[in-house]
């Protein structure tokens, strides 16, 4: 799944739960439920990158760095650092990403991008 998509579904549950701590512990397994929905990818690295750095950037400069929403924006993202970082991963194995999960069928990068902008200008425009 996209990386703003995966920033967008944990800020809406930071959001929710209003809690710093239990907003950091859902990220992770919400960013591995959302990549078991059948899902195409975006090849573009840099654009996957930017794109969550912006949706992430976005919501901290309007709801202050530590809000539950960009906590847990921030660690359903952090999952995939490690196809960026080697030696995050646990003796070679990724921790996230076993399986390698559905790609290439499903919810089109367009609808998820969509669905991503959607989220975040929601979490934007309601401060809390
Ligand atoms: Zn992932």
């Amino acid at each position: 799944m996209i990386v703003s998509l995966h920033v967008a579904v944990g800020g809406a549950a930071g959001a929710l739960v209003r809690s710093r701590p239990l907003a950091l512990l859902l990220g992770p397994p919400l960013h591995v439920a959302g990549d078991h929905v059948p899902h195409e990818d975006i090849p573009d690295r840099s654009f996957e990158i930017g794109s969550g750095l912006v949706a992430l950037g976005l919501l901290a400069g309007r709801r202050g760095p530590f809000d539950p929403a960009v906590l847990g924006g921030a660690a359903a993202a952090m999952p995939d650092l490690e196809h960026l970082v080697p030696w995050l991963r646990l003796r070679g194995e990724k921790l996230f990403h076993r399986g390698g999960g559905r790609h290439g069928v499903g919810i089109s990068a367009e609808a998820q991008l969509l669905l991503a902008g959607a989220v975040v200008g929601l979490l934007l425009a309601r401060r809390r």
